[in-house]
């Protein structure tokens, strides 16, 4: 059995890593976007000398470590974002105490505020991020009003760079409200889509995604040389269990028999119901000899304990992948060995 071969995980995991993702994305553009300011500025301006604990370099290094956080993918989004708030809450209230008092904003603001506004927006959502944002603007400019500047120059200096937030924040609340927004939306759509795929009554794939998912094995096959095997597996006489204990019954044998298939199958491919009381077992990176076995483990494990309270048995039918086999080809080998099982008795494997 070959261990190259990692089944993909389950869509709504990947739909919620794509989300994460996307987020991600933003925060580390706001602090590139920062880091290419800073350097702009130093080669605009190659006479300002910033001063190493300043709050324009304080501010550059949050956003490195930021970006270099965000790409480690333990890292979640979530937990970047409380060390930012942890982080920046603090710091920019001593940033606002320091410039009320020089009557002048620190450049690192033009930074910090798009950075709340990113933060507040992932938290807090748009409305309430905004209403924090607007709310911190409003207290820079009562300083303004409070502490009264000693010269017009002074006072043009704090406008302008006020002005110059205000842009700064409302232009990245308005991106960072269309970007959650599509983020938002493609993510309910992925779940929706992973649900439809999914087979309400036993939680396995259900057909397309089996189909999907034995495409997928098949491309692999046929570009790294890796062996696939396909299991049929259908449940002997089961008519009968519907037609004497009832339909709900049949319901709980056939979630059991599920959960029987995937606790056997385990990290070495997946398991779909192809429908009815039909269950595929995709396996890719295995081979046959190896599919063989584990079709006799599970054959045992369905006699031997009961399912749902019922003694039940299942037939298996076995195919392993030949070159230039396409879906159909492969498919159709399995279920002739399957139908082989049934007509020499049923319970037992055909390979
Ligand atoms: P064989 O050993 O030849 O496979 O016989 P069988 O009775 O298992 O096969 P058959 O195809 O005649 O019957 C399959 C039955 O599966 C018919 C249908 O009532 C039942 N069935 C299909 N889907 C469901 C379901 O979702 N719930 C329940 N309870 N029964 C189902
Ligand atoms: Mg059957
Ligand atoms: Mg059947």
């Amino acid at each position: 059995m070959s261990a190259s071969f990692r089944p993909s995980s389950r869509p709504a995991e990947q739909v919620a890593s794509s989300l994460e993702y996307g987020r991600k994305l933003i925060l580390q553009l706001v602090c590139g976007g920062y880091l290419l300011y800073l350097l702009a500025h130093r080669i605009a301006l190659p006479g300002v000398q910033f001063n190493a604990l300043g709050p324009e370099l304080m501010t550059g290094y949050i956003c490195t470590v930021t970006m270099l956080l965000s790409v480690i993918p333990t890292v979640h989004f979530k937990l970047l974002t409380y060390l930012l708030t942890l982080i920046f809450l603090p710091y920019s209230t001593f940033l606002l105490l320091a410039s009320l008092k020089q009557q002048l904003l620190p450049l690192g603001y033009l930074a910090w505020s798009p950075m709340i506004v990113v933060l507040c927006f992932s938290i807090l959502g748009w409305r309430l991020g905004g209403l924090v944002t607007g709310l911190l603007l409003l207290g820079l400019f009562t300083g303004l009003a409070l502490f009264q500047p000693a010269t017009p120059q002074q006072v043009n200096a704090w406008l302008a760079q006020g002005v110059m937030m205000v842009i700064l924040t409302l232009v990245c609340a308005l991106i960072a409200r269309f970007v959650e927004s599509r983020l938002q939306s493609g993510h309910e759509v992925s779940v929706q889509l992973a649900a439809a795929r999914m087979d309400g009554l036993t939680g396995l794939m259900g057909r397309t995604a089996s189909e999907l998912y034995l495409n997928e094995g098949l491309h692999l096959a046929q570009r790294s040389q890796l062996p696939l095997s396909l299991l049929i597996c259908d449940l002997d006489n089961f008519k009968a269990v519907n037609d004497r204990y009832g339909h709900p019954v049949g319901d709980a044998v056939l979630k059991a028999a599920a959960r029987r298939l995937r606790r056997q199958t385990g990290g070495n491919g997946k398991v779909g119901r192809w429908g009815g009381e039909e269950f595929v077992v995709i396996l890719p990176g295995v081979a046959k000899p190896e599919a063989m076995a584990l079709a006799e483990r599970m054959r045992k494990a369905i006699e031997s304990n009961a399912l749902a309270g019922l003694a039940v048995t299942a037939s298996f039918g076995v195919a392993a992948y030949r070159t230039s086999d396409n879906m159909a080809e492969l498919f159709e080998r399995a279920d002739q060995r399957l139908y082989e099982a049934k007509n020499s008795g049923r319970n037992m494997i055909r390979g």
